[in-house]
């Protein structure tokens, strides 16, 4: 009988994280924890904090964001739905689009695979116009854990003239 490889499930998945209302660093510190508790969620690595100014809808606090890089076996549709749970969990309200937020998580790249329904859009379509997920997806993409042919041509895309600006390093505060 000849053995079948099972196709390995785990799939690396980076993930963008912001936050502009309410203790922002607690937030996405929370986040991370709450990422992190999950069973089928392992936390590779993250970028540090930048400050951002808000897309959209102007008027309202500077977020704070960072990319995260995770591994999962979860699907990318049960992804969605624990992200969007890790969000109520923090208290957000959903009320108008680029409204304040206490937590937004976007699900910026999930493997090389694409999705394209009605509730999730993978690779996220606006991740190259936002300086606030370029600079730190960038960062991530350094890590060790995303070496790899994989990562290749996302690498390759941060590398042509994306913008940058408007984006700044933040202290993390304990
Ligand atoms: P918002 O948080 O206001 O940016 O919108 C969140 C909604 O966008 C979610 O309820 C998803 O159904 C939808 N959505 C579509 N693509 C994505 C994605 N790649 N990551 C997160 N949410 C997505």
């Amino acid at each position: 009988m000849p053995t079948i490889q099972k196709a390995d499930s785990r799939q690396q998945v980076l993930l963008g994280l912001g936050a502009n209302v309410g203790d922002r660093w607690a937030n996405l510190r929370r986040a991370i924890q709450d990422l992190a508790a999950r069973r089928e969620i392992t936390v590779l690595t993250r970028s540090s904090v930048y400050e951002s100014e808000p897309a959209g809808y102007a008027d309202q606090p500077r977020f704070l964001n960072l990319v995260v890089g995770v591994e999962t076996v979860l699907a990318p549709e049960e992804l969605l739905a624990a992200t969007l749970e890790i969000e109520r969990g923090l208290g957000r309200v959903r009320s108008f689009a680029n409204a304040p937020r206490t937590l937004d998580i976007d699900i910026l790249f999930f493997g090389n695979r694409s999705v394209n329904t009605e509730r999730l859009q993978v690779p996220h379509p606006h991740f190259a116009e936002r300086p606030f997920v370029v600079v730190p997806m960038d960062e991530v993409l350094r890590h060790p854990a995303f070496q790899g042919p994989l990562w290749d041509p996302l690498r390759a895309t941060l590398k042509t003239d994306l913008p940058r600006s408007g984006v700044w390093l933040w202290e993390e505060q304990e």
